[in-house]
C-alpha cells in the first residue's frame, strides 16, 4: 500500500518524532493564532503573488495581497484568518518588511518563474513524498528553489548548512521531479525594518538628534540570502539512502506507535515554543489524555 507524507511532516519527524505524531498521527492543530507565524504566512502570501505577475508590478501586487488579507481575512490550511487577527503595528510592520525587502533584494530578481507555491510529487519505495515550493525558477540557466523565511534575526552562523536537511531534500526532490540538479537559495527577511525606514522611527536625544543606540541600519542585518549551489547526481544518490533510511524510521515509528521525544532548549523550534509541549509533558509523566481532553486543546487537522 503506498503511504505518503508531506516535506514539512518529513522535516518535523526529524525534528522531533513526539512533535511530528501530534501533528501528522494525532492530527492536532493549534488553535492560537501565533503571530510569528501569521506574519509568515502573510508575507508568503504576497510574495507568491508578486512572484506571479510581470516583475514591473510585483511591488503593487504585493501590496494588494497584503489588503486584501487585511481587509478581508483568509482562510489557510482550513484555518480561518479573520481581518482581527491582525494587529495596527503588525500591519505597518509587513508592509515596511515588503518594501524594504523588495527595495533592497526582490526589485534585482529577474527570474522566468517556473512555478509557486505548486504541488509536486515524488515516489520514493512504497511512499509518495509532497509538497510545495515557495518558487521555482530558471536563474541564468539554472533551475532554482527558492525558499523564504521570515525570522527574529538573520545574523545566524550558517556551519548548520552542510547537514541542513531541508535543502538536501528540496535539491533531491527538485532532481528527481524536474530531472535536472537544482540550485538553492535561502532568502531570509527579518521581522523588523531599520530606525527611520517606513513606520519605524528614529529614536532621538533631547537634543532631537539621532540616539546613540538606535538599532542598525546595515541592511545586511535584516535581509540575508543563502545560496546552495546543486549537488551533484552522486551526491543526491548518497542522500537518497538517507532519506530512505528516515522513511523506513517513519514506518517503524507508526507500526510500533511509539515516537522518541527530542527536547530542543533553545532557538525558534525550541520545546518552549512547541504547541504540543504541555501535551508532551503530561504524557511523558505518564498521564493519559483522552480524545475529549485533546478536542478541547486543538483543532483537528483536516484529512
Ligand atoms: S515539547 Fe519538545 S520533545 Fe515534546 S513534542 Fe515538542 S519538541 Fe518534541
Amino acid at each position: 500500500m503506498t503511504k505518503d507524507i508531506s516535506m514539512s511532516d518529513l522535516l518535523t519527524f526529524k525534528r522531533c518524532q513526539y512533535r511530528s505524531f501530534n501533528q501528522r498521527v494525532r492530527g492536532l492543530e493549534t488553535r492560537a493564532i501565533n503571530r510569528k507565524m501569521l506574519i509568515g504566512t502573510v508575507m508568503h502570501r504576497a510574495w507568491a503573488a508578486g512572484y506571479r505577475t510581470h516583475p514591473d508590478v510585483a511591488l503593487r501586487t504585493m501590496q494588494n495581497e497584503l489588503i486584501q488579507c487585511w481587509g478581508k481575512g483568509f482562510n489557510d490550511h482550513d484555518k480561518d484568518y479573520p481581518p482581527e487577527s491582525f494587529s495596527h503595528e503588525d500591519r505597518y510592520l509587513m508592509e515596511d518588511m515588503l518594501d524594504f525587502w523588495y527595495q533592497h533584494k526582490g526589485m534585482q530578481d529577474r527570474y522566468e518563474i517556473l512555478k509557486v507555491e505548486e504541488p509536486i510529487y515524488v515516489q520514493i519505495g512504497d511512499w509518495t513524498v509532497r509538497g510545495t515550493f515557495d518558487a521555482l525558477v530558471r536563474d541564468e540557466g539554472h533551475l532554482l528553489v527558492v525558499d523564504k523565511k521570515t525570522c527574529d534575526s538573520v545574523k545566524d552562523e550558517t556551519d548548520w548548512l552542510p547537514l541542513d536537511f531541508q535543502h538536501w531534500l528540496y535539491q533531491y526532490i527538485g532532481w528527481r521531479v524536474f530531472g535536472e540538479p537544482v540550485d538553492f537559495m535561502l532568502d531570509r527577511v527579518r521581522r523588523e525594518v531599520p530606525p527611520g525606514f517606513g513606520h519605524r522611527e528614529v529614536r532621538l536625544t533631547k537634543k532631537g538628534v539621532p540616539a546613540a543606540n538606535n538599532a542598525s541600519t546595515a541592511v545586511e542585518d535584516y535581509l540575508q540570502r543563502i545560496p546552495v549551489p546543486a549537488k551533484t547526481v552522486a551526491e543526491l544518490a548518497t542522500f537518497e539512502s538517507e532519506l530512505i533510511n528516515l522513511l523506513a524510521t517513519v514506518e517503524w515509528a507508526d507500526k510500533r506507535g511509539y515516537y522518541t521525544r527530542t527536547e530542543i532548549r533553545t532557538g525558534g523550534q525550541s520545546c518552549g515554543g512547541c504547541p504540543y509541549k504541555d501535551v508532551c509533558v503530561a504524557e511523558y509523566y505518564g498521564n493519559v489524555l483522552s480524545d475529549e481532553v485533546l478536542n478541547v486543546m486543538f483543532d483537528r487537522r483536516a484529512s
